[in-house]
């Protein structure tokens, strides 16, 4: 069955020094030592994967990557491949955050890539997605997620979706505080899940883990985890403060 999964996306944020300190703070703090039931990841910048990785190693804590190339090497100045994530110990990736796909320009034809490249190289991915404001406004919203969940993800076999993470994520409520209702958030995650029956099955569809994301923090986060398909919450803002991340977690 899925588990619930928070997940904090640092993005361009936390130094070498600062990421130890969230890291320690994140340690002292978690009551559970293990849990059977809900994961817990942070996702730092590549320089910061392998160290936070040496941090975490004997904790409930787990690393994820924000990106990654599509191709398994070559003269692709700058970036970082599956295979590298892999040999320092990573064993998860975002893909498709809405800031990569605004900022960098990645299509779902790209992040289909992406995705096939992480899949053929062991590694679970976090897909990303969701709506812009005009979307919503204009009731297109359904339209919008149905095309980016087809365009990136819905020619994998049904075998791969093991692999699978999906965060939906308003691209109207990151990082503006403003928040999908729990009523917003449990409507589209039904509506995903119920794709995903319509293109595998009833049973993998309830196995998905659907995070919601969108500047979740921890005033707002009970309230929209208690939806029976909201599965856990990637978050940004909230992640950097461990007090902050850590009743989010709690709060499962
Ligand atoms: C995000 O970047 O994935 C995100 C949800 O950010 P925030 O929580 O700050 O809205």
């Amino acid at each position: 069955m899925r588990k619930y999964i928070i997940a904090g996306n640092w993005k361009m944020n936390n130094d070498l020094g600062a990421s130890k300190l969230l890291i320690t703070n994140l340690l002292n703090g978690l009551v559970d030592k293990k849990s059977t039931e809900k994961r817990i990841i942070v996702s730092p910048s590549f320089v910061n994967l392998y160290p936070v990785n040496e941090w975490v190693k004997d904790s409930v804590i787990e690393v994820a990557a924000q990106n990654m190339h599509f191709e398994q090497s070559g003269a692709f100045t700058g970036e970082v491949s599956a295979s590298m994530l892999k040999s320092i110990g990573i064993k998860t990736v975002i893909i498709g955050h809405s800031e990569r796909r605004t900022f960098f320009n990645e299509t779902d034809e790209l992040l289909a890539k992406k995705v096939e490249t992480a899949i053929q190289n062991e590694l679970e991915v976090i897909f990303c997605f969701g709506e812009q404001l005009a979307d919503r406004k204009s009731e297109n919203h359904f339209n919008v997620v149905e095309a980016q969940l087809s365009k990136a993800l819905f020619q994998l076999k049904n075998s791969a979706w093991n692999q699978i993470v999906l965060a939906y994520e308003p691209v109207w409520a990151i990082g503006t505080g403003e928040t999908a209702s729990p009523e917003q958030a449990q409507e589209m995650h039904l509506f995903i899940r119920n794709l995903i029956a319509k293109n595998y099955s009833q049973e993998l569809a309830n196995t998905i883990s659907i995070l919601y994301g969108g500047s979740m923090k921890a005033s707002n986060a009970k309230e929209l985890l208690s939806n029976l398909d909201v599965d856990g919450g990637l978050i940004g803002g909230a992640a950097l403060n461990s007090e902050e991340f850590l009743t989010i977690y709690n709060s499962i």
